[in-house]
C-alpha cells in the first residue's frame, strides 16, 4: 500500500517515511527539494514536484495510486512568516488546496495533515487541547488554521476524511541515527544550541528574558520526532478503518523554558552552552503546552521518548555526524 508523503524529504516527513516503512506501507515522497534533502529519502521512491503544480500532483497519484496522503510540506518558520506573510499564505494555503483537490480527483479519501500549536496564539498559562479556541498571532499559524478549515469544508462537500495533528515543538532525531534535523538556515532552538556547544556557531541567542514565566524565557512543549511519527501511523490506521475525521494534539504535556532546555543540554553534553541575551522574536507566544490525552486514549499513542534527555541526546548524536549535502 502506497502512501504519498508531501515534504517527505524534510525533517518530520523523513521520519514519518521510516515509520510507515516499518509498519508495512510504501512511502512515496512528493517533495520539491527546496528545503528537503534527496539523501533523506531512504524508505521509498522520490517524486520530485511542487504543490503549486497541480499536474505534478496528479501525475504522482496516477503513478502510485496511494491509499492515503500525508501532508507535511510547508513553510514553517514563525519569524519569517511575520516578515514575509505572502510567501506563507501562497505556499501553504494554495499548495494545500491543490493537493486536497487532486486527492479528491484521484478518488483518495484519507488525508493526514500536519497542523501546529501556532494556530492557538497567545493563551497565557492554559494547557492547550483540541477544543481550545484558535487565534493565531503569526502568518504561519494563520495559514495552518486556514488549511484546517479548508479540510473541514471538503469533508462536508466531498467526504474527505482528515486526521489533523497539531504539533507542539518537535525535537530529537531517529534513535538509530539514519535521519535527523537539518534546516538551512537553521532557526530552531535545540539544533542551534547544539551547534553552539560544538563550536559550529559562536553562541545561542536567547530570544527574550522578560516574558511572564518563572525565569522570563518562553515555555514550549517538546515532543520526540519518533513519537510524533508513530502517532501518524496510528492515525493512518484510524483512517483506513473508516473512523472519520479527528483533530489530535501531539506534545508531551510538559512545558520547558528556554533556560531549562539550555540546562538540560549542558547536562546531556557535559559542555557549557555559550549564550547571548537577545530581544524577543516577533510572533513568539509566551507559553505553548499541550494536553494530548485524546491521542493517548483514542489512538493508543505512547510518547515514551519525549523527555529532554533522550531528545537532546539523539539530536546531539545526529548533529555530530556528517550532514546531508545538496
Ligand atoms: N529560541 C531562542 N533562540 C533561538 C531559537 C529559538 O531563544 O535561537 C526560542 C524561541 O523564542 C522559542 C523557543 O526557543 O521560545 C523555541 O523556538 P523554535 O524556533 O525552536 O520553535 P517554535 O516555537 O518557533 O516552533
Amino acid at each position: 500500500m502506497h502512501v504519498v508523503v508531501t515534504g517527505g524529504a524534510g525533517y518530520i516527513g523523513s521520519h514519518a517515511c521510516k515509520a510507515l516503512k516499518l509498519a508495512g506501507f510504501t512511502p512515496v515522497v512528493f517533495d520539491n527539494l527546496t528545503t528537503g534533502w534527496a539523501e533523506a529519502v531512504k524508505f521509498g521512491p522520490l517524486f520530485q514536484g511542487d504543490l503549486l503544480d497541480r499536474a505534478a500532483i496528479d501525475a504522482c497519484f496516477a503513478q502510485y495510486r496511494p491509499v492515503a496522503v500525508m501532508h507535511f510540506a510547508a513553510l514553517s518558520l514563525v519569524g519569517e512568516s511575520m516578515t514575509n506573510p505572502g510567501k506563507y499564505w501562497r505556499t501553504n494555503v494554495n499548495g494545500s488546496l491543490n493537493l486536497i483537490e487532486a486527492t479528491l480527483a484521484a478518488g483518495i479519501k484519507n488525508f493526514v495533515f500536519s497542523s501546529t500549536c501556532a494556530t492557538y496564539g497567545e493563551l497565557d498559562g492554559v494547557t492547550l487541547d483540541e477544543d481550545t479556541s484558535q487565534t493565531p498571532i503569526n502568518a504561519y499559524g494563520g495559514s495552518k488554521r486556514a488549511i484546517e478549515m479548508m479540510l473541514r469544508d471538503f469533508e462536508k462537500s466531498s467526504g474527505l476524511n482528515a486526521v489533523i495533528y497539531r504539533y507542539f515543538n518537535v525535537a530529537g532525531a531517529d534513535p538509530d541515527g539514519e535521519i535527523g534535523e537539518q534546516h538551512v538556515p537553521e532557526t530552531h532552538l535545540i539544533p542551534l544550541m547544539l551547534d553552539a556547544i560544538d563550536g559550529k556557531r559562536p553562541a545561542l541567542t536567547v530570544f527574550g528574558s522578560d516574558y511572564n514565566t518563572p525565569d522570563g524565557t518562553c515555555i514550549r512543549d517538546y515532543v520526540h520526532v519518533s513519537d510524533l511519527v508513530d502517532a501518524h501511523v496510528l492515525g493512518l490506521r484510524w483512517l483506513l478503518e473508516n473512523k472519520g475525521s479527528r483533530v489530535f494534539c501531539l506534545g508531551s504535556g510538559n512545558g520547558f523554558s528556554v533556560r531549562e532546555v539550555i540546562e538540560a543540554s549542558r547536562a546531556v553534553t557535559n559542555r557549557e552552552v555559550p549564550i547571548i541575551e537577545g530581544q524577543r522574536r516577533p510572533g513568539d507566544a509566551t507559553s505553548l503546552v499541550c494536553g494530548s490525552s485524546r491521542a493517548v486514549n483514542e489512538l493508543g499513542w505512547q510518547p515514551n521518548r519525549s523527555n529532554l534527555t533522550q531528545m537532546i541526546g539523539d539530536a546531539w548524536r545526529w548533529s555530530r555526524q556528517p550532514r546531508f549535502e545538496k
